[in-house]
């Protein structure tokens, strides 16, 4: 059976030539196409000789995900469905904005948690993506931000669908392709992990020592309230998830960044502020409050507009670091945890 060359590491390549009687530094050059070049056929491979990329072709294959559809949003976000090789379907957006194109990518298909209000969470969790699928993603969205927008990708947040710290060693690879010399090069300061809590890989990724950044996905500052929306809340307590945090800023010297959807009468009180602030003051951090999508089947509906604008201002006020974040691609089904494979 052949294998996929891309879930080698160099090394690895090296070693997988020698014993092809190649030198080492093809097994560089290989490597460059696949990461640097984003290469899906050795064919390309055109400073190889044919025999070697006949003996290649031998033995592996390249792994990759494919368009299937893309969908542009009418404030211009751009949602493309990607195919991987065994048919599963995953999704990934584009969002542009005046100073920055961020790509938004999934790291699982589907997703384990089933957090309450999320259409991701609805969606059973058929398996993790490997660090190549996840990089494909940025390829192809780096692509579109390019043909559409005339600019390359400045961000990448890992907030499509799954839990990226339930992925941990794959998403540490992608970021590693992504920001690394022999990948894309991109600055790691502009990558955002967002996480439901998983206090332990939030301590793992304070120990790598990499500038990247990190997103709460809180929601509720209280655990009798966070344990009815989110039931990693209940492994994962507030005061277990806080440590982690103060921990990652310890190492990192980054600030968190908190997300916190506004819902009607669930989360929305000036008690429920209060209570946010009085987390806020734990670690360094801002905070986002994000507009509810509204998801099918889903009870909780978003807070009203005074609603949204009063808890701001008691955060703000209080010197909490607090933004609106409108909601983007609502109608093609591209906004935060509408991410279902349900193209429209
Ligand atoms: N699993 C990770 C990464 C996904 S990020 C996490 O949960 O952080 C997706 C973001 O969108 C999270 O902040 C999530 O809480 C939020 N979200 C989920 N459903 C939403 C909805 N219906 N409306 C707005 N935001 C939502
Ligand atoms: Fe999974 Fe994140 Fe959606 Fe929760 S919010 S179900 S962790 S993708």
């Amino acid at each position: 059976m052949k294998k996929d060359i891309r879930k080698l590491s160099l090394e690895e390549i090296i070693q997988a030539l020698e014993s092809m009687n190649q030198p080492k530094f093809r097994a560089k050059q290989i490597y460059e196409w696949l990461w640097n070049k984003s290469c899906i056929d050795f064919e390309q491979m055109s400073n190889l000789s044919k025999d070697l990329r006949n003996a290649l072709q031998e033995s592996f294959f390249i792994n990759h995900i494919e368009e299937n559809i893309t969908q542009k949003s009418e404030d211009g976000t751009i949602k493309m469905g990607f195919k991987c090789n065994d048919n599963r379907m995953i999704e990934g957006v584009l969002i542009p904005a005046d100073n920055r194109m961020t790509a938004c990518v999934s790291s699982q298909v589907g997703c384990s948690l089933s957090c309450k209000f999320c259409a991701t969470g609805f969606l059973k969790r058929e398996r993790n993506l490997d660090a190549g699928e996840i990089y494909d993603q940025v390829v192809m969205l780096n692509k579109q931000s390019i043909a559409h927008y005339e600019k390359p990708l400045s961000n990448i947040v890992y907030m499509g669908m799954g839990e990226p710290l339930l992925n941990y060693d794959q998403v540490m690879r992608s970021i590693q392709l992504i920001t690394g010399e022999e990948g894309l090069g991109m600055s790691s300061k502009r990558i955002t992990v967002s996480t439901s809590g998983v206090a332990r890989g939030i301590i793992r990724m304070a120990d790598e020592g990499k500038k990247f950044n990190l997103a709460l996905s809180l929601h509720a500052a209280t655990d009798e309230k966070r344990n009815q929306i989110m039931d990693i809340n209940t492994s994962n307590p507030l005061d277990s998830v806080i440590s982690a945090l103060s921990y990652f800023y310890q190492k990192t010297g980054n600030k968190i960044t908190y997300e916190y959807i506004l819902f009607n009468d669930f989360n929305d009180s000036d008690e429920d502020a209060k209570n946010l602030i009085k987390l806020c003051k734990k670690v360094p951090s801002f905070v986002n409050i994000i507009e509810y999508n509204q998801v099918e089947g889903v009870s909780y509906t978003k807070a009203s507009e005074d609603r949204l604008n009063r808890f701001t201002m008691i955060l703000e006020q209080n010197g909490i670091d607090a933004k609106i974040r409108k909601s983007r691609g609502k109608d093609i089904d591209a906004a935060c945890g509408q991410l279902a494979n349900k193209n429209k």
